[in-house]
């Protein structure tokens, strides 16, 4: 791949990254998941433990910067090689990228959006992992539909009180902070116009206080995605200086700073379903050559066969539209649509390959013992997160019928 020059890579002072970079960086990665996930994974993700240990040693790699600029001490890294980077570890355990991964979400609205000073304030501390967190949008009664929130931020002086309740909220008990997003004006039409993101930590990075009216909720249970949390988090009475924590130092822009993340949003669970997608079809395949059933290995029958010719096609699909989607953000291009089609259809394929991975594997596919019935629990997050699967083709033909008007 040739270093990246584009004036997207310039704007986030990249500019001289190198494939030669790109490829020490998966390399570094891929030993790291050999020798210290690959054994330690599947007794973790069934005890349900947070990975503090996996967590320092992310940290180490700089992780936790991976996509926020070198200018304020990320690595800078272009969407294409981070989806690379999603995808591999996600083969080995996908809840290991939703540690970094919203966290990195959080960063972008700070880089992005925020003031000179909240960059240089926030970003330094996000990116060593010092603060860690991710995006606090849904409530108990608004997920797709974000114009219902109904947390609220009220101005008072030079800092606003906010009240009400999030949930889902991944790294939420052991994330330091969140974007969260807020109503300001309860009377703007239509309601986004009347919304904000705050950079809520839970401590105040400066005098080590904890905020009181920051509160943790109970940790949720979920089918799969174990080892990360995810809170309900409730706010009352929080208050926060306006100057440091309101992004961008303006109210009513933060609905757009919610969506305006959406595009890389939907190319990383589009690559995280690559890599679940991928280890089904490994999986299956490697099980499908040493079981034996009437005489020959299952690799033989053709019925398995017609499971794995469909599940290798449905993953290299999946990759190119992951590939194209990311190279087309990289490039400075306008990549709703792709990146929305790369989403919808890595993760219906990460279902269908958990699904299928699991027929090939007979009876043992159910077992706690192989991995397959870990993917089989894991891929169907793909679907909801991002903005669901019902919605993105939606956004799909929505977007089909603007670009070719008749
Ligand atoms: C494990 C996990 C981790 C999460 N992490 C986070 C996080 O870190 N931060 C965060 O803010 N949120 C997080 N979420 C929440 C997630 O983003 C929401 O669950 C998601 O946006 C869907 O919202 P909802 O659950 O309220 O479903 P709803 O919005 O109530 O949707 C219910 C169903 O209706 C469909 N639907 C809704 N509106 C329409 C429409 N207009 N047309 C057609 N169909 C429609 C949906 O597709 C869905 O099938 C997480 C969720 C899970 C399960």
């Amino acid at each position: 791949m040739a270093p990246d020059t584009t004036p997207a890579a310039r704007d986030r002072g990249d500019a001289d990254y190198t494939a030669t970079d790109e490829c020490a960086i998966l390399d570094v990665i891929s030993r790291w998941l050999e020798r210290e996930v690959a054994p330690r994974v599947m007794q973790m993700e069934h005890d349900d433990v947070y990975p503090h240990e996996l967590v320092e040693q992310m940290k180490e790699f700089g992780l936790f910067g991976a996509t926020v600029s070198q200018r304020y001490g990320g690595l800078g890294l272009r969407a294409s090689t981070y989806a690379r980077i999603v995808a591999l570890i996600s083969e080995q355990w996908m809840s290991l990228t939703g540690i970094f991964n919203s966290h990195l979400m959080m960063a972008a609205i700070v880089e992005k959006h925020g003031t000179e000073e909240q960059r240089e304030y926030w970003l330094p501390r996000f990116v060593t992992g010092e603060i860690r967190g991710g995006l606090a949008l849904t409530e108990p009664d608004a997920g797709t539909d974000l114009q219902g929130i109904r947390t609220r931020a009220t101005a008072d002086g030079d800092s606003y009180r906010i009240d009400g309740t999030k949930t889902w909220i991944s790294n939420g008990i052991e994330g330091g902070a969140v974007a969260l997003l807020v109503k300001t004006d309860l009377d703007a039409t239509p309601p986004r116009r009347g919304m904000s993101m705050f950079i809520a930590p839970k401590v105040d990075p400066d005098t080590g206080r904890r905020h009181p009216g920051f509160r943790t909720g109970r940790r949720l249970e979920k089918l799969g995605y174990h080892g990360i949390d995810s809170a309900e988090l409730t706010f009352e009475d929080y208050t926060l200086d306006t100057r440091r924590h309101l992004v961008g130092g303006q109210p009513g822009r933060g609905f757009y700073m919610a969506v305006g993340g959406l595009e890389l949003g939907r190319i990383n669970v589009a690559a995280r379903s690559v890599g679940i997608a991928r280890r089904a079809l490994d999986e299956a395949a490697a099980y499908a050559q040493t079981r034996k059933t009437f005489g020959k290995p299952i690799a033989e029958h053709q019925a398995i066969q017609l499971k794995l010719g469909e599940m290798a096609t449905r993953t290299r699909a999946a990759e190119l539209l992951t590939e194209d989607a990311a190279r087309a953000y990289d490039a400075g291009e306008r990549c709703d649509m792709e990146a929305g089609m790369a989403k919808y259809f890595a993760s219906e394929s990460a279902v269908a390959n958990a699904m299928e991975a699991m027929r090939v594997h007979g009876g043992y596919g159910y077992s706690r013992e192989y991995p397959v019935e870990r993917l089989y629990r894991e891929a169907p997050l793909m679907c909801i997160g991002e903005g669901t699967n019902e919605m993105q083709r939606i956004v799909i033909a929505r977007q089909l019928i603007e670009r070719n008007p008749v």
